[in-house]
Order: C-alpha cells, then sequence, then structure tokens
C-alpha cells in the first residue's frame, strides 16, 4: 500500500494544484497538510485524520484512472461504440469511474477544454431530442465542437449514396462520429470502414449502448444512496420489450453484474427477445414473465418503463396494447416498495389518454427520470474521453466555471436532485 505522503503527492500532482491549493481542496490547513507530507521517520510526521483521508480518496481526479480502457473495449484497433457487449465488468466500472470524474464538469462548476480542436460528427437519421442534445453538449463540455446533421430529407443518402461513402467522407472530416440510424446493424456497418471513432447513438431495435451505460450509472446511484447493490438486485422492465433498443442493451449490460431477478412485462405480441432472456439466463440470472404489473411488480428495486415504439409497428399492434402497463403513482404505490427506482429511457407520451409513464410521479423521489438524463452528460463525456483518450488529462485541466449556474435544475425536480 502507498505510504500518506506518496498518496497526497500523487494527487497534488495529478490535480496539478500548488500546496496552498491543495490544502484548500481537502478543506485543511497549509500547515496539517505540511506535517501529513512529511516522512514517516520525522518528529513532526502526523498521520492524516480519517476525514482528511476520505475527502482525499474521493477527490475527483485524484486517483489515477485505469489505464488502456480504451483497448480493452475496443479491440482490434478499431476505436468504435457499438454494443455494450464490447464491456466486461471490470470495463464497464472502469469506464463509469471516468464519468464519475466527469461530474464537476457536468454540474457546471468546473470548466476543461481538452478536446479544444475536435470535431464531433452528430448524425441522427431518427428523432432525437435527449441523444443527440447530450453527446453534443458532452462534447463541447470537453471543449470540443459539433457539426450537425438531421433526417435522410437534407443528407445525401437522399440521393441515394450509400453507407460506406457517406461514413468515409465524414470520417475526412471529424474526429468522432455519432450515428442514430433506423436499420439494425446500420451504425456497424457505417463503422466498419473508417478509423475514427463511431458511436451507435441507437440502430433501429438493436441497440442504445451509451443510454445502457447512463442508466446503469444511474442505478448505481441510487443505490449508493439507498444502500444497495447491482449485484442481487431485482429490475422490471415494463412495456415494448421487443422493439425498445434501450432495454436490449440495459438486459446485456446488467447481466455483467452477479444474481440479478429480471421481471419481463410487456404484452405477448412486445416480449423481450428470445435470444436476449437466454443470454441473461446463461449468465446465471433469473428471469421471470409476468402478464401484469400486480403479479411482477412486487419486491422490485427498479422498474424501467418504456415507451410503445409506435414508429415500429403497424396499426393493429398499436390498436391491441393493453391500458394495464401505464405506469403512474396509484399503481406504483400500491405495487411498489418505498425505495423502488422508477426509471424511463424517454421520451414518454404526454398526450391525453397515453399509455405510458403517468406525470403524476414527477414530484416523488422514486421517480428518477431526470436524474437519469442528466447522467447522460457525465457518461457521454467518458466515452469520448477514453475514445479519444484524453481521460487521464482532465484533472489537470480543471478551472472554476466563471459563470453563475442555478443550485438546482428545475422547480420541479424530486428531492434528492442537486447540482452540487
Ligand atoms: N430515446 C430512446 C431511444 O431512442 C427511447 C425511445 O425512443 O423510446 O431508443
Amino acid at each position: 500500500m502507498k505510504s500518506q505522503q506518496d498518496r497526497l503527492r500523487e494527487a497534488m500532482k495529478r490535480l496539478a494544484l500548488t500546496r496552498d491549493d491543495f490544502a484548500a481542496r481537502l478543506g485543511v490547513t497549509r500547515r496539517a497538510l505540511d506535517t501529513w507530507l512529511l516522512p514517516d521517520g520525522s518528529k513532526e510526521h502526523r498521520a492524516m485524520p480519517a476525514m482528511a483521508a476520505k475527502v482525499l480518496a474521493e477527490l475527483p481526479g485524484a486517483r489515477a484512472l485505469p489505464a488502456g480502457l480504451r483497448e480493452r473495449i475496443t479491440p482490434r484497433g478499431k476505436p468504435h461504440l457499438l454494443s455494450v457487449e464490447q464491456f466486461d465488468r471490470a470495463a464497464v466500472e472502469d469506464l463509469l469511474a471516468v464519468a464519475e470524474s466527469m461530474e464537476p464538469i457536468a454540474r457546471r462548476a468546473k470548466v476543461t477544454r481538452v478536446l479544444e480542436g475536435a470535431v464531433l460528427a452528430n448524425l441522427f437519421f431518427e428523432p432525437s431530442t435527449r441523444t443527440r442534445m447530450s453527446f453534443a453538449t458532452a462534447f463541447c463540455r470537453l471543449g470540443g465542437s459539433v457539426c450537425d446533421t438531421t433526417g435522410f430529407t437534407f443528407s445525401s443518402m437522399a440521393k441515394g449514396e450509400s453507407i460506406e461513402d457517406t461514413s468515409r467522407v465524414i470520417a475526412g472530416y471529424a474526429d468522432a462520429i455519432v450515428v442514430r440510424h433506423p436499420d439494425q446493424g446500420s451504425v456497424a456497418r457505417f463503422a466498419k470502414g473508417v478509423h475514427v471513432p463511431v458511436i451507435n447513438g441507437g440502430d433501429g431495435v438493436g441497440e442504445h449502448p451509451t443510454q445502457a451505460l447512463l442508466d446503469l450509472y444511474t442505478i448505481r446511484r441510487e443505490f449508493a444512496r439507498l444502500g444497495k447493490k447491482v449485484d442481487g438486485a431485482h429490475i422490471a422492465m415494463v412495456g415494448d420489450l421487443k422493439h425498445g433498443r434501450t432495454v436490449h442493451s440495459l438486459i446485456r449490460l446488467l447481466s455483467l453484474f452477479k444474481g440479478l431477478t429480471f421481471t419481463l412485462l410487456a404484452p405477448p405480441s412486445l416480449e423481450m427477445p428470445g435470444d436476449l432472456v437466454a443470454h441473461a439466463e446463461a449468465a446465471g440470472h433469473k428471469v421471470r414473465r409476468a402478464a401484469s404489473l400486480k403479479d411482477g411488480l412486487k419486491k422490485v428495486d427498479v422498474l424501467y418503463a418504456t415507451r410503445i415504439q409506435k414508429e415500429r409497428m403497424s396499426g393493429e399492434a398499436l390498436e391491441t396494447y393493453p391500458l394495464d402497463f401505464r405506469i403512474d403513482k396509484k399503481r406504483v404505490d400500491a405495487l411498489c416498495q418505498k425505495d423502488t427506482i422508477v426509471m424511463h429511457p424517454l421520451p414518454r407520451d404526454g398526450t391525453p389518454g397515453s399509455n405510458d409513464l403517468a406525470t403524476d410521479l414527477d414530484n416523488d423521489p422514486r421517480l428518477a427520470i431526470f436524474r437519469q438524463t442528466d447522467a447522460g452528460i457525465p457518461v457521454r463525456m467518458a466515452v469520448f474521453a477514453v475514445l479519444l483518450g484524453v481521460e487521464n488529462l482532465v484533472a489537470g485541466s480543471l478551472r472554476d466555471a466563471p459563470w453563475i449556474s442555478p443550485p438546482r435544475i428545475g422547480s420541479g425536480d424530486a428531492p434528492f436532485h442537486r447540482l452540487t
């Protein structure tokens, strides 16, 4: 184990702080820090109190971030993020540690310019608000710039250009590319011929890997607050599990943990694909199917609701979607626990009479949907930083953000939601 002075010296160097500034970051006097930094044998040497050691351990950027993560998640020399299958448990834990280190920037307390000069191409050939904006914001918060194109109509694909030609052209312009496309497998096709990092922002009913990463990040933060662990958790997934790419990625990612129970609640025509169920079972998890919320929501730690993916089905399937999958306060109160976390990848269908997550839970602390959307920033920053190899430069580059930020983001936010 490293000595106290080695740990302190290393942290000070990583954060690029003077002794005075470092003492201030630790919340101690310069004199106290000086005595902790003396060699062990010195008469003046004092051991750091447990509280200061804890502050040091939790100081963002004080610890070295895991090395070689880029190579571990992108083997074969192609720096793309296409599927959650690229992660093992250690890699996903490490990526989330990088995301944690981005929190001071995401919360607008700090600024970095590590990606100054870099350009992101954000190509969205399907509707998006959150994913497109949060990828763009994440890249900007690292100091980069963003070029955007949306829809087929205004792109050369409308003139018959192939995915491969478009991909080669864009890779010549940008340093990272995010692609959303309606066809499963299309983003992998886009990535195949280029060496610039390509990130899957959702490929039809296939995958949405960064959504699953931010969902896991949210679950872990909520569980930390509640004293729970992902291992052994009970996760209910509700709604259109057939077409919902977020749940396809999430069940795979959660399967990296141990001893989970998944309860899948979907109407018969919208069930989770068999291969994903088999994958979770083969990893040692219990997968139960329940026909109604009443049977399925007892003792769940997370209720993950999804939207009916209307755009991927014909009229008939839509009309037969039963109303009893609607999640509202009455049902959550009656069927869930006091500490069940309610999540949804959003958007939720807010049209009157819609059969989606209701708004009457909005001020309920169990509803984590906006904590979930906020998590998109540090997680996507982490993905860019790792794929572009700058994650270990961030801590040393931080400056205070000079502008005024609100102490709370939304006035309707449920408790637990703090900016600082
Ligand atoms: N925004 C998510 C997605 O793009 C979920 C949804 O659209 O329902 O998959």
